[in-house]
């Protein structure tokens, strides 16, 4: 290696250095002239011109980590939900304003631009945007964290409305080249699948394989307002040379370009958060592609400053979001045992020390597990691995229990019931230091319900460490009209402590700032509403209550119990048009699995409600009601800063923790909610006087359904629900086509209406008229509002990543120097 120090320019960041920057980008990078320059090419070397100043960051970060011999922090995630990128830097550099003025000295509209940016859509939904907001604030607290992830070539789908109905469009988000990645090529690990086990002097050796590559992409992850910066890497498949002369050794050279291109099929597309056994083992496949490469880089990493594995587990953290990184485990022990020769006592050791998970779902159908069988197949050493760590496990088990026959069947990391499966989940406990749940209740009913032998077995292991957002982007880029105001109310450090926004509940009282705040939001819902005026030709009155429920479609989510509640409103303006309604748009977002009918289902009847509402003249402006298409990050963005009231009405005891919820509360939306996930820690934050909650708690819930459920009698016993169920049933939403939403209605009362929206519709539709009631108040409702920005400073992620390092990883803030 040379010591040689490079010559290479210092970039200052003055507008002449930004737009010397960009022009020189846009010829030598992009390779065209101003005047054939598309946005696409401006944007693409601007783009280059940021990431070029977040370079001599990174390798400055990465050589002090070097110097100070840092524990590193890998966390594992099958999704990165990154969104844009470019505004997201600009600010974490500080050089928003320099680049927006340089853009413009060269001709060029900076906003019209940020728009073209594709989202990095790696991710279904709150799992992987946490892992997002994680990024950010592991740089920006200068963690030494890696996060380790697959680069799919497409993302989530693009959601399109047709007819009323999800249509899934391909998202090929590199299309036009992704400018903040550097390819790796140097960087490339063999992955093995299949074969079989032999011994071999002792050793167990995994033979007759089939290869693919894993070649690392990687990303720098700027932190705000500091010189230190992360990586987020991310692996794609090549097919391996091997494969190559296997191939045409064959003589049939298209069939072995074909059979090379399926192998490269590993990092093709995410798939989405259903449970269908289509393309269930391809999702294996990347499951294991994705944890081997990582763990032979860590392994690499570790090796270059360390001659034994002496220090490993002092050296190294390794983070599982949810059990789809599971793998990382006995892939970790074989390398140590198999390759390293480390004996397999001190292998587990390590791996005890270094590992963590994290559970984000209560629902037992939702906790993975994986066929013998399939294993057997696809990963044959990894199963003789499991098995082991099972077989001890049951041991000590045993011998501690009195063999509890019935324990070690519930706990063993086998399910034996039926056809034989690995559970995931338990693997991951029993091979990790500490198990988080990710809100207070979420992580009380996880070690009281679906882990409970284990929480007996192992009590301080458990632990909780509630979510949080980073308020960079949910507040800092999402509203600039807020976030410029607080600026000039309590100074601008509350960007990387967000405890300080708890200044603005003084201010709740100052009429003139209140007045301002409301005039920021109405701002928001201007933007909105020229934006959605666009894609819906629906327009909209700004002084009307936007009223938000925008995630994931799924049942437990209850959009139907906010559809029924639309319904019942809607007869009430009928049947009474003269009322003083307090006039209200009604939005969702969301994309629904493309396996799951139900969810799509419920797409279709929401558009098919808001096409009769919003055409029914004796309605008008009191009640509107919009789907907007292709929930995402940038969507997100949009449309939460300009929410009145945020739906976060989960059944009780099904989310886990929600992070929509936050991102609603900290841009001053008030939320109506039940007891669930962190809807719970919101309301101790803000005070019961500034939200509304509604509905059966969890142990109200567990209750109900042990009394025996009967959600027909709710239908019978109440007129307005009644009527509305009774129009779902026969059409009154879907002349054309009268029985399409018969399944919905033979769900909620025929069927057990498993999340149990009949149960808390009364309560739900009582609350609705308090929040009419408070809103009218406007002046009053603002002051709430304040009250819940003011107590978000518990939900930044800055929080959350702070417990991880210190309770969970035992990880120090890297020194810059
Ligand atoms: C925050 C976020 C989510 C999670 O929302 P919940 O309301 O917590 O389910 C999902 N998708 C996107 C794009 C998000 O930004």
């Amino acid at each position: 290696m040379t010591t040689v120090d490079l010559e290479f320019d210092q970039l200052n960041s003055t507008v002449d250095a930004l737009r010397r920057s960009i022009s020189n980008r846009l010829m030598y990078g992009v390779g065209k002239d101003a005047v054939a320059a598309r946005p696409q090419d401006w944007l693409h070397a601007a783009a280059l011109a940021v990431r070029d100043r977040l370079v001599a960051r990174w390798m400055k970060t990465t050589r002090m980590q070097y110097e100070q011999d840092v524990k590193r922090v890998y966390y594992l995630s099958m999704e990165f939900l990154i969104g844009r990128t470019f505004t997201n830097a600009l600010l974490a550099l500080g050089i928003y304003d320099s680049m927006k003025e340089a853009l413009a000295s060269l001709g060029v509209d900076m906003e019209a631009l940020t728009d073209l940016e594709p989202d990095a859509a790696l991710g279904n939904g709150g799992l992987g945007r946490l892992a997002a907001c994680f990024l950010d604030s592991m740089a920006t607290l200068g963690i030494p964290g890696f996060g380790y992830g697959i680069r799919y070539e497409y993302g989530m789908f693009r959601q399109e409305i047709v007819d009323g109905e999800q249509v899934e469009a391909p998202d090929y988000w590199l299309r036009a080249g992704n400018p903040w990645e550097f390819p790796r090529p140097e960087v490339q690990y063999v992955v093995h699948f299949g074969g079989r086990t032999v011994q071999r002097e002792g050793r167990i050796e995994w033979i007759d394989t089939q290869h693919v590559n894993a070649m690392a992409y990687d990303t720098v992850i700027p932190g705000f307002a500091t010189s230190a910066t992360n990586t987020l890497r991310l692996w794609s498949a090549r097919a391996t040379e091997e494969f190559d002369l296997f191939a045409f050794n064959q003589g049939d050279y298209q069939r072995a370009v074909e059979a090379r291109n399926a192998s490269e099929n590993v990092s093709r597309l995410l798939y989405p958060d259903d449970s269908t056994p289509a393309g269930r083992e391809l999702r294996l496949r990347q499951e294991y592609f994705f944890v081997s490469a990582t763990m032979q880089d860590l392994i690499r990493r570790y090796l270059r400053t360390h001659s034994t594995f002496g220090r490993f587990s002092e050296k190294v953290a390794v983070h599982l979001n949810d059990t789809h990184p599971v793998l990382a485990i006995p892939e970790l022990i074989r390398l140590l045992v198999d390759v390293h020769h480390v004996p397999w006592d001190k292998a587990l050791d390590h791996v005890q020390q270094m590992f963590s998970y994290t559970n984000h779902t209560l629902m037992p159908e939702a906790l993975e597990t994986w066929d013998v069988e399939l294993l057997a197949r696809l990963l044959p050493r990894h199963l003789e691995i499991i098995f082991d760590i099972n077989a001890e496990f049951l041991k000590q088990v045993s011998e501690h229990s009195d063999h509890d026959v019935d324990l070690i069947r519930r706990i063993s990391l086998v399910d034996e019931y039926g056809q034989r499966r690995v559970r995931m989940a338990h693997l991951a406990i029993v091979a990790s230091q500490k198990v988080n749940g990710v809100s207070k209740l979420h992580s009380q009913l996880m070690t009281r319900d679906i882990f409970a032998d284990f929480a007996r077995m192992y009590p301080e292991r458990f632990t909780n460490v509630t979510n949080g957002i980073t308020p960079r982007r949910w507040l800092a880029q999402a509203s600039p009209s807020l976030s410029s105001l607080i600026d000039t109310q309590i100074g601008t450090h509350w960007r990387t402590d967000l405890f300080e926004l708890a200044k603005l509940r003084e201010l709740r009282n100052d009429p003139a700032f209140v007045e301002a705040f409301h005039e920021a939001k109405r701002q928001n819902k201007i933007r909105l509403g020229h934006r959605l005026m666009h894609q819906t030709g629906v327009s909209f009155d700004p002084d009307a209550l936007f009223d938000l429920q925008v995630k994931r479609i799924h049942e437990y989510k209850r959009q139907l119990l906010n559809v029924l509640h639309v319904i019942v409103r809607y007869n009430r303006i009928r049947e009474n048009p003269q009322r003083d309604w307090v006039p209200r748009v009604v939005m969702f977002a969301g994309k629904a699995a493309s396996a799951y009918r139900m969810a799509k289902t419920i797409i279709k009847l929401i558009n098919d409600v808001a096409a009769k509402i919003n055409n029914d003249p004796v309605v008008g402006d009191r009640l509107k009601v919009v789907f907007v298409p292709n929930y995402g990050v940038s969507v997100a963005e949009l449309i939460i800063p300009a929410a009145d009231l945020s739906e976060q009405i989960s059944m009780a005891g099904t989310e886990a923790s929600g992070t929509g919820n936050m991102k609603l509360a900290l841009n001053g939306a008030l939320t109506i909610g039940t007891l669930d996930g962190a809807n719970i820690e919101i309301r101790d934050a803000v005070g019961e006087d500034n939200i509304f909650i509604f509905g059966h708690s969890a142990d109200e819930v567990d209750g109900l359904r042990a009394g025996g459920y009967r959600p027909r009698q709710i239908y019978e016993e109440n007129a307005e629900l009644h009527t509305a169920l009774d129009q779902i049933r026969t059409g009154f939403f879907s002349p054309g086509d009268p029985l399409r939403f018969s399944d919905i209605f033979h769900t909620l009362v025929d069927w057990g209406d498993h999340y149990m929206v009949l149960a808390d519709f009364a309560s739900f539709a009582k609350t609705q008229e308090e929040v009419d009631r408070r809103f009218r108040e406007s002046r009053a409702w603002d002051q709430s509002a304040i009250e819940n920005v003011a107590g978000m400073g518990f939900f930044s992620s800055d929080r959350t990543i702070a417990e991880y390092a210190h309770d969970i990883w035992h990880v120090k803030p890297l020194e810059m120097g």
